[in-house]
């Protein structure tokens, strides 16, 4: 959809990645490694200086304690995290519990590890995890539950109850939980995100993902993270190593430096991102859109079904493009093979984007009859 943005002229609120630069020490300290010399393979582990502000941003934010050497490991992006937690630990023919719609490299990191993903699917207005579903989905072959909270694509934020549940729930049966919280910090009205490995039972036996991408608005840098026990991030590490070795050397004590930075500066991108929700949600109900709630992330999505009924999400994304000069996504794109239905008229818009840019695909929008 970016090609097509591009190819068409159109306002991409489509892939998620800001239009604005991240906070200038974090990419002074990228151009001051460059130009000292940190231009070589990095250890495999990630180097010391991140590992270290990794372990404290974890006990800072969620009180949480990690051993720099054997709990923490650098990845290229949450991706590549995705991808080692999925090879090191799944065996052919393993399930893994996935709440769909989803991003969408879990389905397929999966399947690159011979096993099968198991979807929930997570229903709209709210998407809140039906977790009796979650408990009747585990069978003898169920190995993990990969949980997404903030939410990619819908901007549901799981409660300290949802979590709990699901962490019981992985206690119970012996469960690795593999967590993906890379929108840790963008959570608006108020509310905090917890991270999985705070609940009982969780700690030993969840892989918290990251990555300073959202977070430093660095999304092209791929610099992510794993923190668990030993035995999972030992096992993220034996993929990882014959996947990219290392990454992005300067690009560590930048982040490095980020994940130091005082409070005010993650209340303040969330705070920047909720201002430019507040300016989409409106204008995308006044177009006619159902729109659904979104408390965090870069995401809201909305039926077209109200605006353009009968026409599916994909054809109707590349009406908006070519007619109305806007790219979002077909949420479709987001749902397992089985449960498309489910998505079929739904599209994802990124507020992510400078307010003028906002403003000019919401004066699109509302110019535009479908
Ligand atoms: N997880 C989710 C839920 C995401 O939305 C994204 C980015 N779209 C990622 C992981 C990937 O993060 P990174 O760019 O650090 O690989």
């Amino acid at each position: 959809m970016s090609a097509l943005a591009v190819e068409v002229g159109a306002v991409n609120l489509g892939q998620g990645f800001p239009d604005t630069d991240g906070p200038t020490e974090v990419l002074d300290a990228a151009v001051d490694a460059i130009r000292s010399g940190v231009n070589q393979y990095p250890p495999g582990l990630g180097m010391p200086v991140l590992r270290a502000a990794i372990a404290d941003h974890q006990s800072r934010f969620y009180g949480l304690d990690y051993d720099v050497d054997s709990e923490v490991l650098v990845t290229a992006g949450a991706t590549e995290a995705i991808a080692g937690a999925m090879l090191g630990l799944l065996q052919p023919d393993d399930e893994v519990i996935v709440f769909e719609p989803m991003y969408d490299s879990y389905q397929a990191c999966i399947a690159l590890a011979g096993a099968r993903a198991v979807p929930v699917t997570l229903r709209p207005p709210d998407y809140r995890p039906d977790v009796d579903r979650v408990r009747a989905l585990i069978g003898p072959r169920t190995r993990a539950i990969l949980v997404n909270s903030p939410h990619n694509p819908t901007g549901m934020l799981m409660d300290e109850h949802e979590l709990a549940a699901i962490a019981g729930i992985a206690a119970e049966h012996d469960l690795v939980i593999i967590s993906d919280e890379v929108y840790e910090h963008l959570v608006f009205d108020g509310l905090r995100h917890r991270s999985m490995a705070e609940f009982p039972g969780a700690r030993e036996r969840t892989l918290v993902i990251s990555s300073g991408g959202k977070t430093f608005r660095t999304t092209g840098w791929k610099i992510g993270w794993v923190c668990g026990p030993p035995h999972l991030v030992a096992a993220t590490r034996a993929a990882k190593q014959f996947l990219t070795y290392v990454n992005g050397a300067p690009f560590q004590p930048a982040i490095a430096r980020g994940l130091g930075l005082p409070d005010e500066y993650f209340r303040g991108v969330a705070d920047d991102l909720s201002a430019r929700r507040d300016e989409l949600v409106p204008a995308l109900h006044s177009v006619g859109f159902d729109v659904y709630p979104t408390r965090s992330t870069y995401f809201v999505t909305v039926d077209a079904a109200p605006v353009a009924p009968g026409v599916d999400g994909k054809e109707f994304c590349a009406r908006m493009a070519r007619d109305a000069g806007v790219v979002a996504i077909p949420n479709v794109v987001f749902y397992s093979e089985a449960s498309k239905d489910a998505g079929r008229s739904l599209v994802r818009f990124a507020f992510c984007k400078r307010p003028e840019v906002i403003a000019e695909a919401v004066e699109r929008l509302q110019g535009w009859k479908p």
